[in-house]
């Protein structure tokens, strides 16, 4: 849907802007998810500007809006870089953004807008999000987290699905979260070694999810069947050998340390945003730890490899180090366990049952 706005052409709205009432459709229904979420936030941090792009039919005019808002001269606010790198590193985020809109896929950058910059704050953070494609029902939005083709999955019972609402909600939490994470903590800094990238982009992920979680709580109470669902998504991440999303641990923890703290209700976005940090310092360690992690989780992939026999030649030739003893083998137990958990029926290459799973999310 477009909508004039001010006279502007935009796809989507600006949020803080007047939004067309019509409730009549689920699609609307969703959009007012992503637009409440989105208006808690920018009452929360009035010098952000937060933008909903949308890709499809919309992705040209959300990309011409998208430049208007950032006027001349704008900035990345995510990576460290050196001043004379400022207007290739905008380049390639205007172009990953134009890529997260053409493939529906959600993301968030923030960025400081330049001169004639259309938005009113300083700071634009810019969410690329299909609520159709991520949540346009129960099962849409658990396939979408699932790591493998849902037609190479036996079928799950429903109430193992994720909340389709719920759902929207925690996408739309964890992507403003990569915004804030930077607004209050500062760039991803600089590094020269190999794997720096993937270990940032991985305790992003951790302090997202446990940030998004808490989030939930806040607005749902702890224990609900959708904490217990998504916990359960993320470990079955390794499965699709991406391990940069297997955040149960900081999930769990995050659940852990909510429900001993009376005054969750009361926590700010900034506190939440502290104790994500500290959650996911506290699961993933440093790059060394990492580098550990990522080892045992290659290992774990490989012996629960029948989803995912496309990944394995390169899964074999990028070595990380030696990893820590006995973690491949708890990866892999809490990938089988859970997979047990979500489908009722046993991972075929490492059958395991699923009470670790169910303990593990007590
Ligand atoms: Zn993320």
């Amino acid at each position: 849907m477009i909508r004039f706005v001010g006279g502007l052409l935009v796809g989507l709205s600006l949020i803080g802007q007047p939004a067309v009432a019509d409730d009549s459709t689920a699609e609307d229904a969703l959009d007012a998810i992503v637009s409440e979420r989105l208006e808690y936030y920018a009452r929360s941090f009035p010098t952000i500007e937060f933008a909903h792009l949308r890709g499809g039919e919309d992705a040209m005019l959300s990309t011409l809006w998208l430049r208007q808002l950032l006027g001349r001269g704008a900035t990345n606010l995510v990576y460290e870089h050196p001043a004379e790198l400022s207007s290739d590193l905008m380049d390639v985020s205007l172009r990953r953004i134009q890529y997260m809109l053409s493939t529906d896929s959600a993301s968030s950058s923030l960025f400081r807008v330049g001169e004639g910059a259309a938005a009113r704050h300083s700071e634009l953070c810019v969410i690329t999000l299909s609520p159709q494609t991520v949540a346009a029902n129960d099962r849409v939005a658990t396939n979408y987290m699932l790591p493998v083709d849902s037609a190479a999955l036996p079928q799950m019972p429903t109430d193992h699905l994720l909340d389709h609402r719920m759902h929207l909600e925690f996408v739309v939490d964890h992507e403003v979260f990569h915004c804030l994470d930077a607004h209050q903590n500062g760039p991803i800094p600089m590094s020269d070694r190999e794997h720096w990238g993937e270990f940032m982009a991985h305790v992003n992920e951790h302090g997202a999810d446990a940030f998004a979680v808490a989030m939930h709580v806040q607005r749902h109470g702890d224990h609900t069947d959708y904490s217990r669902n998504l916990m359960r998504v993320r470990a079955l991440t390794l499965l699709g050998d991406d391990s940069s999303h297997f955040t149960p641990e900081s999930i769990h923890h995050m659940l852990d340390r909510i429900e001993d703290s009376k005054i969750l209700s009361e926590m700010t976005p900034n506190a939440l945003i502290t104790l994500a940090h500290w959650v996911r310092n506290e699961v993933v360690g440093d790059y060394d730890d990492y580098l550990r992690f990522r080892s045992a989780a290659q290992s774990a992939v490989l012996q629960t490899a029948h989803l995912a026999e496309t990944h394995t030649a390169a899964i074999q030739t990028a070595p990380f180090g030696p990893e820590s003893s006995g973690l491949a083998d708890s990866l892999v137990s809490l990938t089988s366990s859970c997979y047990t958990a979500m489908f009722d029926t046993p991972l075929d290459a490492t059958p395991m049952p699923s009470s670790e799973c169910d303990a593990y999310l007590q």
